[in-house]
């Protein structure tokens, strides 16, 4: 993957976004690297753009990704994952639960209070990047063709 580029959106100042170079990510035992191809912006991105992230980082340098609404295609796999390879097209539940939590262990995993978001706390990764790496358990396969025959949109 050495000659691939990866570049993400920053919020530089309110308002303000800038492209970057970022690290190529690899990823780990449990992980799928995906091109992303698409991203939907949502009223909390705007809000985050406009005025601050919903839960401002505590630390004023803290780098900050906007965009959690991620899909596109597996380009690696971790050596643990059986259930994607490349070429395969998927989307990706933003949240990453902690899996350890009593609300995770009994299946309420949406409410674990150390949930690792997108695009905001405690890492402030967004999703406006050409590449992501994210847990293979909530990354979900999508059908090769399109629902009721919606048309491509760029
Ligand atoms: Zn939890």
């Amino acid at each position: 993957m050495a000659e691939w580029k990866n570049t993400e959106a920053i919020l530089v100042t309110l308002g303000k976004m800038e492209i970057k170079e970022a690290p190529m990510p690899e990823p780990g035992d449990n992980d799928i690297v995906m091109q992303v191809e698409y991203v939907g912006i949502c009223g909390s991105d705007i809000h985050g753009f406009q005025f601050e992230p919903f839960i401002p980082p505590r630390d004023p340098n803290q780098k900050i990704g906007l965009g959690r609404e991620a899909a596109g295609r597996v380009v690696a796999v971790g050596k643990k994952v059986t259930k994607f390879r490349a070429g395969d097209r998927v989307n990706i539940e933003p949240g990453v639960p902690c899996g350890k939590c009593k609300y995770c262990l009994s299946g309420h995993y949406n409410i674990c209070p150390d949930v690792d978001f997108l695009a905001t706390q405690p890492n402030y990764r967004g999703a406006l990047t050409n590449y992501i790496r994210h847990l293979a358990d909530f990354t979900y396969k999508l059908p090769d063709n399109r629902a009721g025959g919606g048309k491509e949109i760029r």
